[in-house]
């Protein structure tokens, strides 16, 4: 065995092609709906939202989409990023476990989400989108895609969550800093923002209502202005893939296959991004290793939501897909992971859990904060709360290959670091921290507002 921490490529190394899962699932995508008449969406009514690159991207089988040349040559700014062994950790937790991670941290704004971000904003540009559109939760979204369309010189309006906005100042002027506009949402900017100031001028705001504003300001500019979502759909996971192609290279070159893949999901979109390589291999050879989706137990859409048909927003403009939900009214509680508090799930991810190709636990907020400590102490990297969900998982495997004496390879997405979730860490030092299960009432109830889809 070598004594390599850290598996690094070169800048030729670098992948030529996106991957998409929908060549190989053995599951078929169900149909995109329009919201107004739960019919399948033509590509007409997605067009007022992306532009038609996108669209096909979000609807093709093909195994294989070139990255752009000009995508490629932004990529180079951090990628590849480097797998990295915790042998820190392992020897910390007395583990007979390897555990290999993909630093995805190492990206300008920080995290996996400009590997779509600088994609989305060429495909805009080079349909001669004027200005974009987008929300943002924890922030990390918005500076992603404000770093990509500064690059290829498009405007973008970022509608940030009311609660994260005033929780995440420095997040905010990160995205200022790379020149797009924020508002907090809901914002008095659209109507949908303005009809839900009226009902609670104190509302948080919610991922769903900052996507409805997102949404209608792009519907309503004639063409003008284009809509880009950071997770959730097709041609962002694919997008994503980049990750996992380079971590099948490097974990080859480390002579060794994960057992298990582990991510944390809001949208699906890091976790898809590292796991669907190896997903592939699981289809195409027969590979048996487990596919392990991390959520928060404050926002479980996979571990307790329906697998259904429901709205993509809280304002039921956004096209109705089949996924995990726990429906689109949802208002998660305000913890700290606030990448990880949407009300559904990407429908492909979704359907893999459903399938029982991939398996998902729901972990609470202390013990993720315990587990990005430990993390930090031993590798020295101090991740971001949603990250923090992974490592929970992480952990917890080389705990039970270490009560059952197996040698488990277990890999997991770093999907961002923390530097500016240090309140998030001050709140847990302090003790202001508690643990968040989502009541079954609230469930059940928002159940009841699912579309009547005739499928
Ligand atoms: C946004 C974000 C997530 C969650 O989004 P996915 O689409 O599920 O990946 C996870 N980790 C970090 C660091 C993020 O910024």
């Amino acid at each position: 065995m070598t004594e390599q921490t850290r598996f690094i490529l070169n800048e030729t190394d670098l992948p030529k092609y996106w991957y998409n899962l929908n060549a190989d699932n053995p599951i078929p995508p169900a149909p995109i709906l329009n919201p107004q008449t739960m019919e399948p969406v033509t590509p007409d009514f997605l067009s007022v939202l992306f532009p038609m690159e996108l669209i096909m991207q979000e609807i093709t089988t093909d195994r294989y989409i070139e990255i752009p040349e000009a995508v490629r040559d932004v990529y180079k700014l951090w990628r590849p990023t480097p797998l990295l062994r915790a042998r820190r950790l392992e020897l910390a937790l007395d583990t007979p476990a390897h555990i290999y991670y993909k630093h995805e941290g190492v990206s300008p704004p920080g995290s996996h989400k400009p590997n779509t971000a600088v994609a989305q904003a060429y495909y805009n540009k080079i349909s001669g989108t004027e200005a974009m559109t987008t929300e943002t939760g924890a922030g990390q979204w918005g500076s992603a895609l404000s770093f990509g369309c500064n690059i290829f010189e498009i405007p973008l309006e970022v509608y940030m969550v009311k609660v994260s906005y005033t929780q995440k100042p420095y997040r905010r002027i990160m995205i200022e800093t790379y020149g797009a506009d924020v508002y907090a949402s809901p914002s008095d900017r659209t109507n949908f923002g303005r009809s839900i100031l009226a009902q609670d001028p104190d509302t948080p705001g919610s991922l769903g209502i900052a996507i409805s504003e997102a949404v209608e300001v792009a519907a309503t500019s004639e063409g003008k202005k284009k809509y880009s979502l950071g997770s959730v759909l097709n041609h962002v996971l694919m997008h994503q893939t980049v990750v996992g192609e380079e971590a099948l290279k490097q974990m080859d070159l480390a002579g060794e296959y994960p057992d298990v893949v582990i991510g944390c999901v809001g949208g699906g979109s890091n976790y898809a991004g590292l796991a669907y390589p190896f997903m592939r291999y699981k289809f195409t050879e027969g590979k048996n290793t487990r596919f392990v989706a991390v959520e928060p137990t404050a926002c479980p859409t996979l571990t307790r939501g329906t697998y259904t048909f429901d709205y993509g927003d809280t304002a039921k403009m956004a096209p109705i897909v089949k996924m995990h939900t726990l429906g689109h009214s949802f208002i998660p509680a305000p913890i700290h992971a606030g990448g990880l508090r949407l009300h559904g799930m990407a429908p492909s991810l979704s359907a893999l859990v459903d399938g029982g190709y991939m398996e998902a636990v729901a972990v609470h907020q202390l013990t993720t904060f315990e587990a990005a400590v430990q993390f930090a102490r031993a590798e020295g990297i101090i991740p971001a709360p949603e990250t923090a969900h992974a490592i929970r998982v992480a952990i917890d495997e080389a705990l039970d290959a270490k009560e059952k004496g197996e040698e488990r390879i277990i890999l997991f997405n770093m999907s961002g670091h923390g530097h500016f979730d240090m309140t998030a860490y001050l709140h847990y030092y302090s003790g202001n921290l508690e643990d968040y299960e989502y009541p079954q009432a609230a469930i059940e109830a928002a159940m009841a507002d699912l579309p009547q889809v005739s499928l």
